[in-house]
């Protein structure tokens, strides 16, 4: 039965409704993968643990990869999680090298990001004042917020559909291992 398990990994995550990533918030490792200890005392990589629990075992000398579009190391949702060998670890590593070496302006906007600048449009200010005064700590320049305001109807439909997709990422795997576990409680009940 897994479900202390799966309940001491939600205790232990904040789940980022922008990217549904399951963030660990407890103990990590020196490079950033996030650490936990089971009942007998044997500590794990989240992430390892995380994907053993909700995927199935991990093939033996496989690694286990975070997906590109995963923003966090520190991430234990098993749907951004996959198995590879050395050499896609390799690629993807680079593939991570070259995302954090672009400037923060370089990077796409938030859903919650593009939500506060229409916020601000509502509340009528003007492309020139929020670039001025930034949107939730961030810069953003003048011609972006006027490509979101031309463009607004179709961005807030996508971003909506994008919302809807997080959230079904993040039930699924949930639902799977609630549905395993219902399953063996019906055959231990059965057997007794
Ligand atoms: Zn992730």
């Amino acid at each position: 039965m897994e479900t202390n398990k799966i309940e001491q990994l939600i205790n232990s995550i904040n789940i980022s409704r922008e990217t549904g990533c399951w963030v660990w918030q407890k103990g990590k490792s020196r490079n950033g993968y996030g650490l936990v200890t089971d009942k007998a005392g044997t500590t794990f990589l989240a992430h390892r643990y995380a994907y053993e629990i909700f995927r199935g075992p991990i093939p033996e000398g496989a690694y286990l990869l975070h997906s590109p579009s995963c923003v966090s190391k520190a991430c234990i949702n098993p749907s951004h999680l996959r198995c590879g060998d050395q050499k896609e670890n390799m690629a993807d590593r680079r593939a991570a090298g070259r995302y954090d070496n672009q400037p923060a302006r370089g990077k796409a906007l938030t859903i919650a990001e593009r939500k506060a600048i229409f916020r601000a449009l509502d509340g009528g200010q003007t492309a020139y004042s929020i670039a001025q005064s930034g949107v939730l700590g961030r810069r953003v320049s003048e011609p972006q917020i006027s490509y979101l305001k031309k463009h607004r109807a179709a961005i807030e439909a996508r971003d909506a559909k994008r919302k809807r997709k997080t959230v079904i990422s993040i039930l699924a795997p949930l639902q799977q291992a609630l549905a395993e576990s219902v399953d063996e409680l019906c055959s231990l009940a059965n057997a007794a």
